[in-house]
Parts: C-alpha cells; sequence; structure tokens
C-alpha cells in the first residue's frame, strides 16, 4: 500500500494504470467503508484510496472542528485489510491550486433533503468531487447508498462529464442496525440506543406506510411522535422516489429518508 502525499507523487503513481477503482472519504475508516473498498478490489485492477476533510463542504464550523480525524489509525486499517494499493492525502492547495471559482450551482429541484438544511454542503461536495475525479481519473468511483442524495447528485454531474462510473454501494449497519458513520464516535452509550430505536421505528413506519391514503399527512405525524419521545430533532421525514428524488405516494421505487439531530450530531438514513 502506496501512500501518495501530494499530487506529483500520484501522477507519477498511477501513470502505468487505467483500471482504477476510486473511494473517496474523510476519514474514521469503517466497514462501510472496507465494504467499499471490498467491491473496488473485486471490479478494478488497482484500488485508490483517499482520505481528505473538505473543510468546503461543511456549512458548520463547529462540525467541521468535532469531525473525528486519526489518520495513524485509518491507515493501520486499511492496511490490514490488504486490498488498496494507494491511500491519497492531499493538502487544501493539492485540491484547490485550480483556484477558478467553482461554477457548481443546485438546480431549484435539487434544494431538497439535505439541501434544504445545510446551505451550500452538496455544492461543496460537488466541487471536490469534480475536482477529485480530475487529478485521480478513476474508472471508476464508489459511493455508498447511506449518503443517497450525494450519490444520486455526484453521479448525475460527473457520469455527464467524465468516462467515469460511479458504482452505488449498500448501507453497512452495525449490529443493531445503526448505519455506520464516521460521526457515531460522536455518540455515547445512551445515544446509540436512541439511534437503534429510532431505526427501528422507521422499519414499522415504511411496513405501515402502504395503507395510508394521506402518506405525508402520516409522516408528519410520526415526525412529532419520534421528536417528542426520544428527544431528538428531525429536520426531515420523507418518502422519496429513488430515480428522481421527488415527493412519492407509493412504496414502489421508493425509499424513507430522514436527517436528525442527536446530541448535536447529525445523522442520516434511508431505507
Ligand atoms: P465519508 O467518509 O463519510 O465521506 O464516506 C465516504 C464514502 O463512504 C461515501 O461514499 C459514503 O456514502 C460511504 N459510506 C459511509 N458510511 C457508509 C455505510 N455505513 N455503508 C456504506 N457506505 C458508506
Amino acid at each position: 500500500m502506496k501512500i501518495l502525499l501530494n499530487n506529483r507523487s500520484l501522477i507519477e503513481s498511477l501513470r502505468p494504470f487505467n483500471d482504477l477503482g476510486f473511494v473517496p472519504t474523510m476519514g474514521g475508516i469503517h466497514e462501510g467503508h472496507l465494504s467499499l473498498i471490498n467491491k473496488s478490489n473485486k471490479l478494478c485492477k488497482k484500488t485508490i484510496v483517499s482520505i481528505f476533510v473538505n473543510p468546503k463542504q461543511f456549512n458548520n464550523k463547529k462540525d467541521l472542528i468535532s469531525y473525528p480525524r486519526n489518520i495513524k489509525k485509518d491507515l493501520q486499517i486499511l492496511k490490514k485489510c490488504k486490498k488498496v494499493d494507494f491511500v491519497y492525502l492531499p493538502k487544501f492547495k493539492d485540491i484547490y491550486k485550480d483556484t477558478k471559482k467553482s461554477k457548481i450551482k443546485l438546480l431549484k429541484k435539487d434544494k431538497i433533503l439535505c439541501a434544504r438544511f445545510r446551505k451550500g454542503h452538496f455544492e461543496g461536495v460537488l466541487d471536490v468531487m469534480n475536482r477529485l475525479t480530475k487529478i485521480v481519473c478513476p474508472k471508476k468511483i464508489f459511493m455508498g447508498e447511506k449518503d443517497f442524495q450525494q450519490l444520486y447528485l455526484v453521479k448525475k454531474l460527473l457520469e455527464r462529464k467524465y468516462k467515469t462510473k460511479i458504482i452505488s454501494c449498500k448501507t453497512i449497519r452495525d449490529k443493531s442496525n445503526i448505519a455506520l458513520s464516521s460521526r457515531n464516535i460522536l455518540l455515547n452509550k445512551f445515544n446509540l440506543k436512541v439511534a437503534a430505536n429510532v431505526y427501528k421505528k422507521l422499519l414499522n413506519i415504511k411496513k405501515n406506510i402502504k395503507n395510508k391514503k394521506n402518506i405525508s399527512n402520516f409522516l408528519n405525524l410520526k415526525k412529532k411522535e419520534l421528536n417528542d419521545n426520544y428527544s431528538i430533532k428531525i429536520d426531515y421525514l420523507e418518502l422519496r422516489n429513488i430515480s428522481n428524488l421527488k415527493i412519492s405516494n407509493t412504496m414502489k421505487n421508493s425509499k424513507l429518508f430522514i436527517a436528525y439531530h442527536l446530541n448535536n450530531v447529525r445523522l442520516i438514513d434511508n431505507l
């Protein structure tokens, strides 16, 4: 596993390879990331993982400061899994050397779900993914369904602009079904119990949606119940079509999307 600390060493090391699988991350490596790496390892000749906490996608300074970082541990895990050929650890200037201001803007119809609550977040994500793709030139990029809206927007932008294909990967959960996330380390035992209960409730809500005439009213009611019973603050609880992310009135081709705050940590999930 070769560690690439700047763009020069990246370009030199990657030159011989054109069947490259890319797993972009912000570190805090967990089994979710490893599942992306496994898939890349199966589908591509070489796998490159990047670790870069992109300040431009944080709409909240406190969130950026408290974002878990542990490069030493991350590198140990990545080495141990024996499926990573390169780890790219760029500095801010490696990514943003090209100082041209990003022209990426979200369409009005995409300003939904997390985009409504995190102003500028996806513009930052799309900008960094655009820059990383230009630098790494991967054949395939592996991304998790846990961040479904991110996957949806990145796929829409990058597959139009580059030859790269975006490969979506299933959400990996812990034994109590909480979606793995680097942010989970910021939760205490009690919070983890609440998150596990919220998941159970969501499953139940999903099961009951089928019989409801007015789904949006039903979800508003459930949102209030969850807020009150678990002392969480839900940003949204919505049923949306997975092909276009429009509000859906049927379970067909749809998922339930949630974002909520628990102990000042913002969690998202979809099922
Ligand atoms: P992050 O480091 O949180 O920016 O995530 C890097 C990549 O890993 C993104 O494509 C995420 O969607 C994906 N990812 C994060 N958590 C999970 C998970 N629990 N299951 C599958 N993929 C995940």
